[in-house]
């Protein structure tokens, strides 16, 4: 009955990857979008490693890693000096395939993501809006104004609003997006210069009332700087323009600007939608949640909710799982949008507030104990596992269950990396199935269950590193596709429960 099993309205980054990932699947998509053309400024700079692993999985990390840069070190300055500089090394080494963090402009790393989906026989349908829709219990009638100015009926199964901050699908929904957004306003230049601060490395000016960030990009001199607008210029935010901001912070740096590419003037909102799903319509990406950009976590999030979404919209679509199945993506991404709103924000304060207590922290206790921390083996691995979201788990969830080592279901497949000829664990995950892993050697009952159930078991070597991993010798592991473990510590009987109760079959 339907032209396209999901429409996908909204071609940003969430979007993109939702289209790929259910292409991939062999569902039939449209992806839509109102403007003319993808963007073209730089706007999300940091890919984190569990973004790569996911993309790993389709094909397209060595495009995305070979279009970006990775730094070595984290520079910070206090006054106008330079007062520490932070290792960062392989700061992920045994933890993730991509053990740094990737810098990629947002416009190149969506047109990557463009020529894949094109690769995939997938155009993103421009100048064609969402109007809304109507939810008619068994498929989605929504309403497109189209390039030629008339209006289209598009009948789909499941709409996904991929429409960013100003959803239309949210507004059609009703739930509510909830939270608020923060006094100061903030500015983002991309420019081309000399001085002490290009030198490939991450720097960060702290001062009493003031804050710049300046992160390197592709190509000589260029760099990304992100700041706080003085309080005394934020009355005229139409006027402002580069010679009003961080005036102080630049003269100090000796920072000399040759070329702009682009300068921006924006305020930073802190809101979770009340719900990520209602029947056959999603919320995923900036129209689900928005936060600071401290970490870099907001369109990587993105991609983590099209990911979870798609792979369950697959099965459902595919006839390969209850409808219920769906039901699992909201407990899934909300719980982690809240999380991510309070530790950002809480970081953001102390970036950013004039209180005495935050300015006390940024001047004096930032620069002195952060590098002394950042030497810690325990803390390097913590802030990677965070920052990089591969510690982001689903727990909770009711889909996952078990405990095996120190893995439970929910938690991300732990990386266990490539020994002499064998490669590493992430390899079986490329064909996006459910499968079992086992380290060591499996029970042959659990062989059994998984041939009857059409599963690929996949036996791996028990090794020093796999329990480093925190892995489990001889336990089995019942994989997503999207690579989270669903049950730890399988045996045959768990694994029937398991894909009887969620109608699951391959
Ligand atoms: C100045 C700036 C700097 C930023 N810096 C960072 C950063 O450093 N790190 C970070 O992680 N994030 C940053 N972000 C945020 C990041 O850009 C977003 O998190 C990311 O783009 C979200 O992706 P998305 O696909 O969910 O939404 P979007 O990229 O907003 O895409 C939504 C798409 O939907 C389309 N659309 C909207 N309504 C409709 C409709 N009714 N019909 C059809 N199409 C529609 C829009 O045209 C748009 O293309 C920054 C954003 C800005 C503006």
């Amino acid at each position: 009955m339907s032209e396209a099993r999901v429409l996908i309205a909204g071609a940003g980054p969430t979007g993109l990857v939702l289209a790929i990932w259910l292409t991939h699947f062999g569902i039939r998509v449209r992806i839509v979008d109102k403007t003319a053309e993808a963007g073209t400024t730089s706007r999300a700079l940091i890919v984190h490693a569990r973004t790569l692993e996911f993309y790993r999985q389709i094909g397209l990390a060595d495009a995305i890693v070979g279009a970006g840069v990775t730094f070595a070190a984290i520079n910070l300055w206090v006054g106008g000096k330079h007062a520490a500089r932070i290792e960062l090394g392989d700061l992920g080494a045994g933890i993730s395939p991509f053990p740094f963090i990737l810098i990629l402009p947002q416009d190149r790393h969506e047109q990557l993501l463009i020529e894949h989906l094109a690769g995939l026989g997938i155009e993103v349908e421009r100048r064609t809006e969402l109007l809304g829709f109507d939810d008619r219990g068994d498929h989605i009638e929504a309403r497109l104004l189209r390039p030629d100015g008339t209006t289209e009926i598009c009948l789909t199964d499941y709409i996904a609003g991929c429409d960013g901050a100003h959803s239309k699908v949210r507004e059609t929904l009703g739930t509510g997006f909830p939270g608020g957004t923060y006094a100061n306003l903030f500015y983002v230049a991309d420019i081309e210069s000399s001085g002490p601060i290009f030198n490939g490395e991450l720097h960060a000016v702290l001062s009493a009332r003031e804050f710049l960030a300046a992160f390197p990009m592709q190509g000589e001199g260029r760099a990304r700087l992100v700041g706080m607008v003085p309080p005394d210029a934020e009355n005229r935010p139409v006027t402002l323009a580069w010679n009003d901001v961080s005036l102080r912070l630049r003269q100090n740096l000796a920072l000399v600007v040759e070329k702009m590419h682009w300068f921006s003037i924006y305020r930073v909102h802190h809101r979770v939608a009340a719900h990520f799903a209602k029947d056959r319509a999603f919320l995923a990406g900036d129209a689900a949640h928005l936060h600071s950009p401290v970490g870099g976590q907001g369109m990587n999030t993105g991609i983590g909710d099209a990911i979870n979404l798609a792979w369950k919209l697959a099965w459902v679509l595919h006839g390969r799982a209850d409808p219920r199945l769906l039901e699992t993506y909201e407990p899934e991404r909300i719980a982690f949008a809240r999380r991510l709103v309070e530790t950002t924000d809480r970081a953001f304060v102390v970036a950013t507030s004039a209180s005495p207590a935050a300015r006390f922290m940024r001047l004096h206790i930032v620069p002195h104990v952060v590098p002394v921390l950042a030497r810690l083996q325990a803390v390097r691995r913590f802030a990677f596992r965070t920052l990089s979201q591969t510690s982001l788990n689903y727990r909770g969830s009711p889909l996952n269950r078990g405990t095996a080592g120190e893995v439970a279901g929910g938690d991300r497949l732990p990386w266990v990396p490539p020994a002499g000829t064998a490669p590493d664990n992430f390899a079986t995950l490329r064909t996006l199935d459910w499968q079992v892993h086992v380290y060591g050697t499996p029970d042959p009952a659990l062989a059994t269950a998984c041939a009857n159930h059409g599963l690929a078991l996949h036996t791996l070597a028990w090794s020093p590193a796999a329990a480093r991993a925190g892995l489990q010798e001889n336990a089995a592991y019942v994989v997503r596709p999207d690579g989270y473990v669903a049950l730890a510590g399988a045996e045959p009987g768990s694994l029937t429960a398991l894909f009887t109760e969620w109608g699951l079959r391959q």
